[in-house]
């Protein structure tokens, strides 16, 4: 549909979704690196409804316009096209770093880059943080602990990574982000605030993106058998995202600086989540079938989360049996949006 510039002018402007009234000294400049993201848009929409200003950089890797395009127009809201291994000039109060690929098919596809974006981009991250004099949050993971011989796994753990197996270029990053911003907090005095993230799951995660959560609802929604990698006994705890966010902003909020482990501690073997997830979608008709174990896998997984309780007083609070309700239909509408001719 074309408009000429003169109807253009008397457009009835877009509407956007309610957001809180902070006055001017209340409100910040928010940057969050990767808010086109599964998570980060998830933040973005807190923050939106905070009434602060929100600024959203993301090259667009795995992120899509779509997660944010409600906001766009938005007097309070600016998306910056631009790749973080790449130095960033802006004036802001606080930054969310979450910007890197997260599912392991999308971090080994080219494993160089993700290297560069934790290490490269991080040091450009907290190299902004330091100049304005920013508080920064980064996105580190769970995967720090690697296939973990402590269960479960507590903060002080030191982890058991495979430096040089195929999810080390995911693992190692983010072990040298964190390493980077202790030594960015210690030699420069930049507020920093370490987030160990578990795995997260909820509506916007990409379709293509190949972790469990995904492909089992997508499988089970389209009656394709379900795929399990290895023998199905390897275990992980599963937090809807909005726990998430939550426990994120609490975190940035807090005066808290060592890691912290955010995760749900209920914990599930894989075995056992192809039969919660069939259980849930109406009709799943899918059958199991077991493919080679993938390399490194972590057996174990379960976060120990007493410090984000004692610190943060958070725990998460949203059910899995809740949550995947939501994702389940999230993916519902993905499957039939990718039907239509034109799919965005
Ligand atoms: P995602 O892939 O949906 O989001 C990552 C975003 O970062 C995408 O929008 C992508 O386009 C962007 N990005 C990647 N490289 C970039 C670069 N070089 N420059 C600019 N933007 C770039 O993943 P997610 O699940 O939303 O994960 C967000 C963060 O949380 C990541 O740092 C991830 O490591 C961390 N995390 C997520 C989980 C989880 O289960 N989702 C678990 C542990 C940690
Ligand atoms: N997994 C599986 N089938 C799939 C996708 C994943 O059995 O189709 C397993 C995977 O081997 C791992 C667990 O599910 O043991 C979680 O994998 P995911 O990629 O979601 O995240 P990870 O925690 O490994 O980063």
């Amino acid at each position: 549909l074309e408009i000429s510039l003169e109807q253009a002018e008397f457009r009835i402007p877009k509407t956007f979704p309610n957001i809180k009234f902070l006055n001017y000294k209340d409100r910040k400049r928010i940057l969050v690196t990767g808010g086109a993201g599964f998570v980060g848009s998830h933040l973005v929409d807190y923050l939106m409804k905070e009434g602060h200003e929100v600024i959203v950089v993301d090259n667009f890797f795995t992120g899509r316009k779509r997660n944010v395009e409600h906001w766009i127009g938005h007097g309070n809201f600016e998306l910056i096209h631009h790749d973080i291994v790449n130095p960033l000039l802006i004036e802001v109060d606080e930054i969310y770093h979450l910007a890197s690929p997260a599912s392991p098919p999308h971090y080994m596809l080219n494993p160089v880059k993700t290297i560069k974006t934790n290490t490269v981009g991080t040091i450009n991250m907290l190299g902004l943080a330091r100049r304005v004099n920013a508080r920064i949050l980064i996105a580190s993971t769970s995967e720090v602990y690697g296939d973990p011989e402590i269960h479960p796994q507590s903060e002080s753990y030191w982890g058991h990574v495979n430096p040089i197996g195929p999810r080390a270029c995911y693992d190692e990053g983010k072990r040298v982000a964190e390493t980077l911003s202790y030594a960015y907090a210690k030699q420069e005095k930049v507020q920093v605030r370490v987030a160990r993230i578990f795995n997260t799951y909820g509506p916007r995660m990409h379709m293509n993106d190949g972790r469990v959560v995904s492909n089992f609802i997508l499988q089970a929604l389209q009656n394709e058998s379900i795929t399990i990698y290895g023998h199905g006994k390897q275990t992980r705890s599963f937090q809807y995202v909005t726990d998430l966010v939550d426990g994120l902003v609490a975190l940035m909020n807090s005066s808290y600086t060592l890691p912290i482990n955010l995760g749900n501690p209920i914990e599930h073997n894989i075995d056992e989540f192809a039969q919660i997830i069939k259980s849930i979608v109406n009709g799943a008709d899918s059958s199991i079938r077991y493919l080679p174990a993938v390399e490194d896998d972590p057996q174990r997984r379960r976060p120990d989360i007493t410090r984000a309780k004692k610190y943060l007083n958070w725990e998460p609070k949203v059910s899995l049996d809740t949550g995947l309700r939501k994702a389940v239909e999230y993916f519902r509408r993905e499957i039939l949006r990718s039907s239509m001719p034109i799919f965005p």
